[in-house]
């Protein structure tokens, strides 16, 4: 039907697969993927065609590799911005930017369109604006605009992140907009060993390395940390001219990240 793109190029090498942990976000974004794969099922029953999805969660937890994923899943162009690229602009270029970045997406559909920190364009409006609050209002505004332009036939989808919805502009996530929430937390002790595991399978590993051991010993961090702490291992291993990464490297890259991690915090303080 006239629904049914053209394929095109993969974009992205991602896949579920390289997402640990994430069972239930994944699970949500699947519905996505059905859709993009096969729009026309969606319009036979009257099914809306999904158009922003919402990534809530702490730095790090994998809400851009999520959407890379998912984009890769459903074989469909990945085109990736910051939030605070917009908010940068000078009066009047950023709502022009807004409306050739929609065009562009259009383009190439379909399409997956992340906007990563999508709260440094969609916060709650104060009243009483300034300039800048003005062309603030104006970047939002436009991104509101170009997302009721959207009908499902346009193929994309529009994947915001945030650390925090609660600041966001109600006005996104009404329905139509960012209407869909994908929570993403920080990994649990066995979501933690999922990533590791992810990240040791082209390593060559010591067999005194126990992934789960490690996971129990690393509570709180983010697939990020996790990430950073096996390559901090690798360069350990390296340094020490050894063949393969030991339980000792994985120690010692432990020490430094919360020697880092406390550093940082005694900043903050
Ligand atoms: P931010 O809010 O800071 O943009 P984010 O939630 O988008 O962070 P990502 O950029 O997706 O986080 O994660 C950074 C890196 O951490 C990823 O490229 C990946 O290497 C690793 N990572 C994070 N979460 C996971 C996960 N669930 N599985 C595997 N790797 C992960």
């Amino acid at each position: 039907g006239k629904l049914a793109w053209p394929a095109t190029a993969k974009t992205t090498p991602f896949r579920f697969s390289d997402v640990a942990g994430l069972e239930e976000p994944k699970a949500e974004v699947a519905e996505i993927v059905s859709f993009l794969k096969n729009p026309a099922s969606f319009a036979t029953v009257g099914a809306r065609a999904p158009r922003g999805v919402l990534m809530v969660g702490p730095p790090g937890t994998g809400k851009t590799l999520l959407a890379r994923a998912l984009a890769g899943e459903a074989e469909v162009s990945f085109m990736a911005v910051s939030g605070s690229d917009f908010s940068a602009a000078l009066v009047g270029v950023s709502k022009s930017r807004v409306a050739r970045l929609f065009r562009e997406a259009r383009r190439k559909a379909p399409c997956i369109l992340f906007i990563d920190e999508l709260d440094s364009i969609g916060k709650k409006r104060a009243a009483g604006a300034s300039a800048a609050e003005r062309e603030y209002d104006t970047t939002l505004n436009q991104l509101l605009v170009e997302m009721d332009g959207f009908h499902g036939s346009d193929g994309v989808i529009v994947v915001g992140a945030t650390n925090r919805v609660d600041v966001l502009d109600p006005a996104l996530l009404r329905p139509g907009r960012f209407d869909r929430q994908v929570h993403v937390g920080l990994p649990d002790i066995a979501g933690r060993a999922a990533i590791l595991a992810v990240h040791c399978a082209k390593r060559p590993l010591a067999e005194d390395v126990e992934l789960r051991v490690i996971a129990r010993g690393t509570p709180g961090f983010s697939g990020a940390e996790l990430s950073n702490l096996v390559n901090e291992a690798a360069v350990l291993a390296a340094r020490a001219g050894a063949t393969t990464i030991t339980a000792e490297h994985f120690a010692g890259a432990h020490k430094k990240l919360l020697m880092g991690l406390e550093r940082r915090s005694l900043v903050l303080d």
